[in-house]
């Protein structure tokens, strides 16, 4: 498309990246002209592919796994929320310089509290998970004002090193997996365990009737997790592409001034996801 503004994905790998998809459907919807490619950088040459990037032109930046901390390090200024999370998913490109955001709690939250009907606030939530995911999504939830936030991890130190950063904000504690008993109205899984077809080793009872059940991870069929809740009798299960298309958004907007609608292409997606797993 010539003269249409650049703009990519980072990451590594990033065949798989929905993110191509999503911006160009977000750009028809709102009547923008952009370009969106998925790039594959291998770790270590994130300076170098961000660097040509921008010198030929780009205009903003998504950035994946396993690269959200170089781009922390690759950034003129950081936002609040990226600062809050201690990683950028998003860099904007200006004249002052390369901006590094952080979309993924306002996706989060955008997803539990517009698509689902959840307010958090006076919830005893749990997330499940201590790595990037959970360092972006935790300052945000806590601003949503829940009665109690535990952090539960496999690994118990970086819990722990979590709960102590954010303490001073409101009522956080880190639990080990095992202890993390219910009552909990709200369990997130952070963690990756899903990829590998694995579930946290939640105790029985973290689940009941009032839990609703949310896993990071998306994937067109249901995962360990999710199944394991929703036999739990979880009030109600979900997975993160709500949360996906809604951080996608939050960068588009940043980009192009424009907020684009999400439920279509959530919808849209959503099949996608269920014509890739049949074929
Ligand atoms: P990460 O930094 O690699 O952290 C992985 C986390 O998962 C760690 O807390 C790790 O625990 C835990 N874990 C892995 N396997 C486990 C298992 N079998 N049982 C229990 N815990 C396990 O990854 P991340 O960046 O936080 O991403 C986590 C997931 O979130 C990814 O799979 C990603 O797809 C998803 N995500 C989704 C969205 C979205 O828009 N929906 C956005 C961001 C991320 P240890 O510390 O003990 O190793």
């Amino acid at each position: 498309m010539n003269g249409a503004d650049r703009y990519a994905v980072f990451g590594h790998p990033v065949a798989h990246s929905h993110s191509p998809w999503l911006h160009a459907r977000f750009a028809e919807l709102t009547g923008q002209r952009i370009v969106y490619e998925a790039r594959d950088v291998p770790p270590g040459q994130f300076d170098a592919a961000l660097a040509d990037f921008v010198a030929a032109g780009g205009r903003g930046l998504n950035v994946t796994l396993p690269h959200k901390l170089a781009a922390v390090a690759a950034a003129d200024g950081l936002t609040a929320r990226a600062v809050r999370a201690g990683a950028v998913n998003t860099l904007s490109v200006s004249p002052e310089g390369l901006l590094g955001d952080n979309t993924d709690g306002a996706g989060l939250i955008a997803d539990l509290e517009h698509n689902l009907g959840l307010s958090l606030a006076g919830l005893a939530v749990l997330v499940v998970g201590a790595g990037g995911a959970a360092r972006g999504v935790l300052p945000v939830l806590l601003d949503a004002h829940p009665a109690r936030l535990a952090i539960a991890n496999r690994s118990t130190a970086p819990a722990a090193e979590l709960a102590a950063r954010l303490a001073a904000e409101g009522p956080v504690e880190a639990l080990a997996l095992a202890a993390a008993h219910g009552p909990w109205d709200l369990v997130i899984n952070a963690t990756s365990a899903s990829l590998a077809g694995e579930r946290p080793a939640l105790p029985d009872d973290a689940v009941d009737g009032r839990s609703v059940c949310y896993d990071l991870v998306y994937a067109a069929g249901p995962m360990p997790f999710l199944r394991w809740a929703a036999a739990r009798g979880a009030q109600r299960t979900a997975d993160g592409s709500g949360m996906l298309v809604e951080q996608a958004a939050e960068s588009f907007s940043l980009w192009r001034g424009v907020v684009p609608p999400t439920a279509p292409v959530l919808a849209e997606l959503r099949k996608r996801m269920a014509r890739a797993r049949r074929s």
